[in-house]
C-alpha cells in the first residue's frame, strides 16, 4: 500500500440533513392500582350463594374478634352495600361484621 492519501476538497458542511422525525416518548403506562392490603379481595357474583367466614370489629362487643362461619351466604346483586353480615345475636352491637373469607358454594344450592 503505497498510495498517497490525497485530500479531499469537499464541503465538509454539506452533512445531509437528518429528517428522521423526532419520535415523542410513549405514554407511559399507568401503573395498575394495587388491591388495598388489608385482608383478602373477594370477586362477589350476584344471585350467587357463598359459605363465608366474618368477624365481628366493633370494640368491646361481646364478638369482638371471633371468626364464626355462615355455610350458606346469598350475594343478593353482588354489589358490596348489599353484602353484608350484621352482628345481630343476642348482647352484640348489632353492626356489620368484616367479612374474611367467601367461597363460592359448588354446586349452587337449587332455589325452590
Ligand atoms: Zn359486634
Amino acid at each position: 500500500m503505497s498510495e498517497e492519501q490525497t485530500p479531499t476538497n469537499e464541503d465538509a458542511t454539506s452533512v445531509p440533513a437528518d429528517d428522521t422525525p423526532v419520535q415523542p416518548d410513549p405514554e407511559p403506562e399507568p401503573e395498575p392500582v394495587p388491591p388495598p392490603p388489608t385482608g383478602e379481595t373477594i370477586t362477589w357474583e350476584p344471585q350467587t350463594w357463598y359459605s363465608i367466614t366474618y368477624a365481628c370489629r366493633t370494640p368491646g362487643c361481646i364478638n369482638e374478634n371471633q371468626v364464626r362461619a355462615a355455610p350458606m351466604f346469598y350475594s343478593n346483586d353482588g354489589q358490596l352495600k348489599n353484602i353484608r353480615v350484621v352482628d345481630a345475636s343476642d348482647d352484640a352491637c348489632h353492626k356489620d361484621c368484616v367479612i374474611l373469607t367467601a367461597a363460592k358454594l359448588d354446586p349452587q344450592p337449587i332455589e325452590e
